[in-house]
């Protein structure tokens, strides 16, 4: 199977109630680890590079390990830009090849939001990409990038659907009481608001800060029109835990293929149990 553009992809799952999870990649294994999951569960699935990702390996060669760890997977696959904040790694990105790219313009003054995002979705669209922007601000600390969760403001349908019909995005990103990392509290996610959204802008609706949240509220969210669940720190935590156990239980191990085999197998079944979660499981016959 082959590439898919997020937005063909996320439309489908709106349409029909379940979400695709998008798992934020890292190295070759925690790739590797991701299209198991999704192999097994015949799920389509998103690989979304992200800012830290970025800066220690490169955009490019990020791309184009994947590209060749995915050139034989049976499932189809979306590659995402995950908060990028610049029009210019927005475009290196969709140069490169990417089939979904996200501008995070949350921080800076509405219309300029508007006006780079609109400026990025003209040029996603004319190859038939997909673009995701970012209204209201996510609490949490992502790649360095860091909102005090006091400040986190939840997203009005209002500014929601007036920022949807003006830039152009594919599917948006609200903040709905989820935030970035490890919650310290319970989340509770505001699903009143949510329908609210959902409703104004009839498009695909990204959850960021997936990890976490109880699954009772995660299918809650998909059923009122999420279709997009990121997650990263849940992933990372298996990954570490299983590199970690398998340094523990043989300190003097120092083949990398040794100790990283129990990291790849514990990241990809916590990624399978996203998929089956999030209902996308069987969902590859679609495509
Ligand atoms: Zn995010």
């Amino acid at each position: 199977m082959s590439y898919i553009s997020g937005k063909i992809l996320l439309e489908h799952a709106a349409e029909n109630h379940y979400a695709v999870g998008a798992f934020s990649v890292h190295n070759a294994e925690t790739v590797k680890a991701i299209l198991a999951a999704a192999e097994k569960e015949k799920a389509p699935v998103i690989l979304m590079v992200g800012q830290k990702v970025i800066q220690y390996m490169g955009l490019e060669h990020m791309k184009e390990m994947v590209d060749s760890l995915v050139k034989e997977a049976s499932v189809p696959v979306c590659v995402h830009l995950d908060h990028s904040r610049t029009f210019e790694q927005n475009v290196q990105a969709i140069h490169a090849g990417f089939q979904s790219v996200m501008f995070d313009g949350s921080q800076l003054p509405y219309e300029e939001n508007v006006e780079i995002t609109r400026s990025i979705a003209r040029i996603a669209h004319s190859l038939g990409l997909g673009m995701e922007g970012e209204i209201g601000k996510i609490g949490g600390t992502e790649d360095d990038i860091s909102v005090e969760e006091k400040n986190a403001m939840l997203t009005t349908a209002d500014e929601a659907v007036q920022f949807s019909q003006a830039s152009g995005v594919d599917y948006l990103a609200v903040s709905i009481g989820t935030a970035h990392g490890v919650y310290k509290v319970e989340p509770k996610l505001n699903f009143e608001r949510l329908e609210e959204i959902v409703e104004a802008v009839q498009k695909p609706i990204v959850l960021h800060g997936g990890s976490g949240v109880p699954d009772e509220q995660v299918q809650q969210a998909i059923a009122r029109g999420v279709a997009k669940v990121n997650v990263d720190t849940e992933l990372r935590q298996a990954f570490t835990a299983g590199l970690r156990e398998a340094l523990s239980a043989n300190p003097e191990e120092i083949h990398p293929a040794n100790y990283l085999t129990e990291a790849m197998k514990r990241m990809e079944e916590k990624t399978a149990e996203k998929i089956r979660l999030f209902g996308s499981a069987g969902m590859a016959k679609f495509f």
